[in-house]
């Protein structure tokens, strides 16, 4: 289920709430209606962004630390909250709430939203949810489907401004944000986990600035030798350079190769042969590959 914009405070309720919307929730499709509006008209106005838990994906930070004009080594440190818990795959990265009393978002301006044509994706989804079955053997690509979240003090239901599930999704331009969100998923929801493969702390590290912290991986990518031993079409290397989304489909990518030995980066036919005659090229270069990766990227 996706982790839309909701109260914090309910984890626990958490699964209960996923197993609710599973076999409760009416399921809307793309073309299903209902009727929604936010204004700052309404009485509720921005009552909602505050005591939220909001999960941020790759694609929401670089968005947001572009907006904000600092790097995402900074946005991470003012804005981000990390939580650590036992049973976590993968790195989670979360807004910061202020701690003020009502635990407001830091984003938050007297106007509303101050980011809000960068807004993260749960902000845009609401009221809308995204659920998937997890009933398929590869654990997520089961029935998805869209379903609403009506939040008790949100007055926005009582609005008669008819949408389709379509129309809201263009309308919030969600667009950009779905297409990175299913290539993180490819990521997360890695067969390797599936398999039982857990990272080190160091891969989990390396997991997280490759994917959060872009300006720390482009000073690795660049300031390594990583250039020199793999072979990267030098159009794409020079638009890693300046252009965080070129640098993040390379993250994705070395990610593949250097957590989960897949092909996706390819290294320069001298470095291969500089391995000859070790009894498996392939899992000691990827091993060796990760090992600089990390230490890269402490
Ligand atoms: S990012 Fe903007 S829309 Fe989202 S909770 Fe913060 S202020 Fe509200
Ligand atoms: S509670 Fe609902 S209507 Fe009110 S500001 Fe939030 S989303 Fe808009």
């Amino acid at each position: 289920m996706s982790d839309a914009k909701r109260p914090a405070g309910r984890r626990d309720a958490r699964k209960q709430l996923e197993q609710e919307v599973l076999t409760e929730y009416p399921r809307l499709g793309p073309d299903d209606r209902f009727s929604f509006s936010c204004h700052p008209g309404i009485s509720c106005f921005n009552c909602c962004c505050a005591n939220i838990n909001i999960f941020l994906s790759p694609y929401d930070v670089l968005r947001l630390k572009q907006r904000l004009g600092i790097s995402s080594t900074e946005f991470l440190g003012r804005y981000a909250a990390l939580p650590i818990q036992k049973d976590m795959r993968t790195p989670v990265v979360m807004l910061r709430m202020n701690d003020d009393e009502r635990k407001t978002c830091p984003l938050l301006g007297e106007n509303g939203c101050t980011v809000y044509s960068d807004r993260p994706w749960p902000c845009r989804m609401y009221p809308l949810g995204l659920a998937a079955q997890k009933d398929t053997p590869d654990g997520w690509r089961g029935e998805r489907f869209y379903f609403l979240l009506k939040e008790e003090e949100c007055k926005g239901f009582d609005e008669a401004h008819p949408w389709t599930v379509r129309e809201w999704l263009d309308n919030q331009q969600v667009g950009p944000y779905d297409e990175w969100g299913e290539a993180f998923k490819e990521l997360t929801l890695h067969k390797f986990f599936e398999d039982g493969g857990t990272l080190s702390p160091q891969k989990m590290h390396m997991f997280f600035t490759a994917c959060y912290d872009l300006d720390r991986f482009r000073e690795f990518v660049f300031g390594s030798t990583l250039l020199k031993r793999f072979e990267i079409d030098e159009d794409f290397v020079e638009e890693m350079r300046y252009d965080d989304e070129a640098l993040l489909r390379f993250a994705f990518l070395w990610i593949r190769f250097s957590l989960f030995a897949e092909d996706t980066v390819r290294p320069k036919p001298e470095v291969v042969d500089a391995f000859k005659g070790n009894v498996d090229k392939g899992a000691l270069f990827t091993r060796r590959a990760a090992e600089t990766a990390t230490e890269g990227t402490s």
